[in-house]
């Protein structure tokens, strides 16, 4: 069997040469620095990684208060109340969740407490407004209840010096919450990386332009952005760029300022115009790699004044794989996060499918369920340029460098797409 096998246009490849995913997606992790943790307000920090363990340095609840709506009552006074032989209270007025000034409660008293109200001094238990009856000034009381029922104490939920959350948690919706009530109002974490998105061709237009012939829209654009902003990054589109060493360079050295990470896509090959690898060179430090997976062989990797950058292929079904294997983590990364991969499911294949010897082959499937689990289903036309494969697919097939065939029915690992 020969060694060489075919890519469409980049006419034969010698096995030897390919690079595996993993070398060419740990060689970009390389080149990033440890981000750097900014202070936020907890209205910001939703979804992103804390920088510090936090502590609380109050008690909550930081006084007694009510539980339940009823009457503050001290415990002994109705120890034998029941249904049959209430006992009987004068009121002393009522007090409100928020109210300072507290009546003290004298023997044979109460008062009329809402929940959430401080407990007025001589209280010590709340009777539910559900186990009394009212009776002009007096209120008659069904039931005893026992020293501190219904009384939620000080530091019940935190106590001073107590570990809240610790670096590196992703903030939750009950984070945020937490921390509220600790009184820490602005933490440190990761912010959200800026992202550059070029897309690199002569032939591109942008979508609401009419194309001349031969000239084609530009898909990687949106579809890329959208795909940063999905990751949880923030998207700069610096638009469409000609095959120009000039106008490259001017976009590279003009996105560096806000850019935590430069995504550019065409120009990556070997064509007479892809210029991409010589001019990321000559601003920084740049490496090609032909890597063994299909779609997405040709990539770029580089840095330019401490900025990372990755070259895609132009192809929009290579662009959208190979974002989805190299870009995605590395946006992930940055982030601070530690689940940098997506979720993978086994999947029975709902048709024989094809792949290339001494690649990793992902294809786009669809994903169905039936009583014996997953069954994926190709998303019709592979090709690299065919967009609508993957607008259907809910996940990537991904197949082993060593695997050539898969029979209908046999088990597939399946990259899912979505979160
Ligand atoms: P390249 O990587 O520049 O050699 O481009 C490979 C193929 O992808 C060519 O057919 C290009 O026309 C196409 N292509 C490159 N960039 C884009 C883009 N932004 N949107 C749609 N197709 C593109
Ligand atoms: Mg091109």
């Amino acid at each position: 069997m020969s060694r060489f096998v075919g890519h469409g246009r980049h006419e034969v490849t010698d096995l030897s040469e390919l690079v595996s995913v993993e070398e060419h997606l740990d060689a970009i992790l390389g080149l990033l620095a440890p981000p750097e943790p900014i202070e936020l307000r907890l209205a910001d920090a939703l979804g992103l990684v804390l920088a510090d363990d936090t502590t609380s340095e109050v008690s909550v609840p930081a006084f007694a208060n009510a539980a339940m709506d009823g009457y503050a009552v001290i415990a002994r006074d109705i120890r034998r109340a029941d249904a049959d032989e209430p006992v009987s209270l004068g009121v002393d007025g009522e007090v409100a969740a928020g109210v300072q000034d507290l009546p003290t409660i004298r023997p044979g008293r109460c008062v009329r407490i809402m929940t959430g109200a401080p407990m007025p001094p001589g209280a010590d238990a709340v009777v539910p407004v559900e186990v009394t009856s009212s009776r002009g000034a007096d209120v008659r009381i069904y039931r005893a209840v026992g020293a501190g029922e219904h009384v939620r104490g000080p530091g019940e939920d935190l106590r001073p010096g107590q570990a809240l959350l610790s670096k590196g948690r992703r903030l939750a919706p009950a984070d945020l919450g937490v921390l509220a009530a600790a009184g820490v109002s602005r933490v440190r974490c990761i912010p959200p990386p800026r992202v550059v998105v070029i897309s690199s061709g002569d032939e591109l237009v942008p979508a609401d332009k009419e194309p001349l012939p031969g000239q084609i829209r530009d898909v990687n654009g949106p579809m890329l952005a959208a795909m940063v902003r999905a990751a949880g990054a923030v998207p700069f589109s610096a638009g469409i760029v000609r095959d120009d060493r000039k106008a490259l360079r001017y976009v590279l050295d003009t996105s560096l300022g806000h850019a935590d990470l430069i995504v550019c896509t065409g120009g990556a090959s070997a064509g007479t115009r892809d210029l991409l690898p010589e001019v990321i060179g000559q601003l920084g430090e740049v490496a090609t790699a032909k890597v063994a997976m299909k779609p997405g062989m040709p990539q770029i990797r580089g840095r330019i004044a401490g900025c990372p950058i990755i070259g895609l292929p132009g192809n929009p079904v290579s662009a959208f794989v190979s974002f989805e294997v190299f870009v995605r983590p590395v946006i992930r990364s940055l982030q601070g996060r530690r689940d940098v991969q997506r979720p993978v499911v086994r999947a029975r294949a709902a048709e024989p499918l094809k792949a290339p010897r001494g690649k990793r082959a992902f294809l786009r499937v669809r994903l169905t369920r039936d009583q014996q689990g997953w069954l994926a289903t190709p998303t019709g036309h592979q090709g690299s340029h065919v967009v609508s494969s993957i607008a259907r697919a809910d996940g990537l097939a991904v197949l082993g460098e060593e695997v050539e065939d898969v029979a209908e029915g046999q088990d597939i690992d399946v990259q899912l797409l979505v979160e």
